[in-house]
């Protein structure tokens, strides 16, 4: 069986590049209608032109305040309805704690926490309107193992205590809330480490964490979250699904 969203409107954050642009990419193909996230307007524009079902982006700051209002606003003037809600965009500042500054620390809870929370709240009526469902991108650094990034992971432990306290919440109005923990992931996002620590250095010394042995692609992450967002996963909430190559498994 494959997953269909014919018919569906997805919205998607942080969807001009990496986990986000393969995930809007693998909705768009399984027939969904696609809302594109994120502050690159160029490259949401350039994504859109390759879209097979209409599509909608909205260029806009996450860290901004009224964004989720926004984002609702404009996705429910063109689509009238939403089905799924793959909250995706963070930014990760890899600063020590002895180093931690409050900027940093409001920029990863605000955006990665804050407005995912915000976007599932201003979502609300219309996911209970068409028994949709969330999907969180979180990460296996919400177990606390990385070192160096104790805002982000805790973002992210955050998003899966969410996840499974909304999932509760909204159980007997039929709206699922999963969330998908990636472990290693080439994307944009290594940049600032590979600068710090150089690429091939972390390419080569961090997969040896990884029983699989390889980095993950945008694409192994997108097949998860877009299982979690279809029919196929009908009988699925409050789940946290590690996508890791068995990195966490213990
Ligand atoms: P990425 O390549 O850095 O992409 C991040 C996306 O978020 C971009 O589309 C970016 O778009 C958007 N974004 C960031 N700040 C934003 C803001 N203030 N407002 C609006 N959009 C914003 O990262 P990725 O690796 O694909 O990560 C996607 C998700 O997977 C994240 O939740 C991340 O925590 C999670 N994850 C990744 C890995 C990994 O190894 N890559 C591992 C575990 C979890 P603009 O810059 O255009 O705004």
């Amino acid at each position: 069986m494959e997953a269909d969203f014919k018919g569906k409107v997805a919205v998607v954050t942080g969807a001009s590049r990496g986990i986000g642009e393969a995930t809007a990419r693998q909705l768009d193909a399984s027939g969904a209608m696609t809302v594109l996230v994120a502050r690159s307007e160029d490259k949401l524009v350039s994504i859109r032109e390759e879209m097979k079902n209409p599509s909608l982006h909205v260029p806009i700051d996450l860290s901004l305040d009224e964004a989720p209002k926004t984002i609702r606003e404009l996705a429910i003037e063109e689509f009238g309805k939403i089905d799924v809600l793959v909250n995706n965009a963070a930014v990760e500042r890899n600063e020590p704690a002895h180093k931690a500054t409050t900027a940093a620390i409001d920029e990863t809870l605000l955006v990665n926490l804050r407005q995912a929370f915000m976007l599932c709240s201003v979502f609300a009526k219309d996911l209970f309107a068409t028994k949709g469902n969330v999907v969180n991108v979180s990460s296996t650094a919400a177990a606390g193992a990385g070192g160096t990034q104790g805002a982000y992971a805790a973002s992210k432990g955050g998003l899966n205590t969410l996840t499974k306290n909304l999932s509760n919440e909204w159980a007997n109005k039929g709206v699922r809330v999963n969330a998908c923990a990636p472990g290693l992931v080439l994307t944009e996002m290594w940049e600032p480490t590979f600068e710090l620590l150089g690429e091939e250095n972390v390419m080569e010394n961090f997969v040896k964490r990884v029983p699989l042995g390889k980095w993950g692609t945008p694409e192994e992450i997108a097949n998860v979250v877009c299982f979690l967002a279809s029919d196929l996963a009908s009988y699925l909430t409050g789940q946290i699904v590690r996508v890791d190559g068995g990195m966490l498994n213990i």
